[in-house]
């Protein structure tokens, strides 16, 4: 394997890399921790809790993020979901038109949708019929213009989480960013790749609280990666881009880790019990492993399997136009009682 000739200067779109950035009014002021009068940016003076425009760098909530992880600042970048941040990444790195990505299906819709977007070539990579990354068709599929790598792991939709050493060859073998999405990392046994961001200088980890940290609603998405990506990502992110409120939840959210840490053990159980009753479902052909709050199952008819459940109230996911995933459906664990619900259900379908 070649050794890695990861270059920033290189990789950045060339737009970007001389592009100067927005300067917000609250960009240019820094506290000294006096009493300060605002009058810089139009805002109505009038006190309702959120008259005000938000910190642009939401130093609060990344104060808190950095130590909780043991990074710095500078090596976070906040998102309206990470929808957002990924977004960013492909407008700081790649070039329209030119420039191509790999993703490797089945797995999230968004890479794709984003690559349509900003006019970029996705080259698809299938996963091998066990969901691990094709390490070989990976490589031969790369190319100079080959700008990002997207690993999910946990993958959704197949649940897995894929082995350190294919996702390490891909990190040594290829000099472009390496996103590693850890939207499910909190449900799984095994530890972040945040603690190898240091050893590699084109890793790049996105997570979120919209799974286990159970605010989808308010939309936070999370980048980490080195001081240098994320100056890149934070020179073209819109000046506002995390609102007021959202800053406020997540910060309270975040720094109640037993709360959230409760709920996923609650969420494991129930993972637990609803395995076990899907494999005494006679329409259900395989389960497949789940490091993931979902569970991927191949059934007799998934279509037929899908319609039935909503008659009965049940929405689950209906991945079999997916490839590798034919007559499969996606369930997303919810409370023991919905369980309760869902399992008597499945029981009683003919
Ligand atoms: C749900 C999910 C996300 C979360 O996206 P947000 O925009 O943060 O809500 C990200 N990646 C994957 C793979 C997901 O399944």
């Amino acid at each position: 394997m070649m050794g890695n000739k990861f270059d920033i200067a290189t990789l950045v779109r060339s737009s970007v890399r001389d592009l100067k950035p927005y300067s917000s009014a609250r960009d240019e002021y820094v506290s000294n921790g006096a009493d300060m009068i605002f009058l810089d940016a139009n805002e109505n003076p009038y006190e309702n809790g959120v008259n005000r425009y938000p910190d642009p760098q939401q130093r609060n909530l990344k104060a808190v993020l950095a130590g909780q992880k043991g990074l710095a600042s500078q090596n976070i970048l906040l998102g309206n979901g990470s929808d957002e941040v990924l977004d960013l990444l492909f407008r700081g790195f790649c070039e329209p038109g030119l420039d191509n990505i790999i993703t490797l299906p089945p797995t999230y819709g968004m890479y794709q949708v984003l690559s349509g977007i900003n006019a970029i070539e996705n080259r698809e990579v299938l996963l091998t019929r066990n969901f691990e990354p094709d390490l070989s068709g990976i490589f031969q599929a790369i190319d100079g213009r080959t700008k990002l790598l997207f690993i999910c792991s946990p993958n959704n939709p197949t649940g897995n989480r894929f082995s350190d050493e294919k996702i390490e060859s891909l990190l040594l073998g290829f000099n472009g960013l390496v996103i590693i999405d850890e939207a499910y990392v909190d449900f799984s046994e095994h530890e972040s790749w945040l603690t190898k961001l240091k050893q590699f200088p084109n890793l790049v980890v996105t997570q979120t609280l919209s799974k286990a940290f159970g605010m989808a609603g308010i939309r936070l998405g999370i980048c980490y990666a080195s001081e240098e990506i994320i100056g890149i990502l934070n020179k073209i992110k819109p000046p506002y881009n995390v609102n007021a409120l959202t800053q406020q939840k997540a910060l309270s959210r975040v720094s109640d880790r037993a709360s959230v840490s409760s709920e996923v053990t609650r969420i494991l159980e129930e993972r637990a019990t609803l395995l076990n009753a899907l494999g005494a479902v006679d329409f259900v052909k395989k389960i497949y492993p789940t490091d993931a709050n979902f569970v991927l199952v191949k059934v007799d008819n998934a279509e037929k399997r899908y319609q039935q459940l909503l008659d009965l109230n049940f929405v689950v996911r209906n991945r079999s136009s997916q490839p590798l995933c034919e007559n499969t459906l996606r369930f997303t664990v919810g409370t023991s009682e919905e369980n309760r619900k869902l399992i008597a259900t499945l029981n009683t379908m003919v």
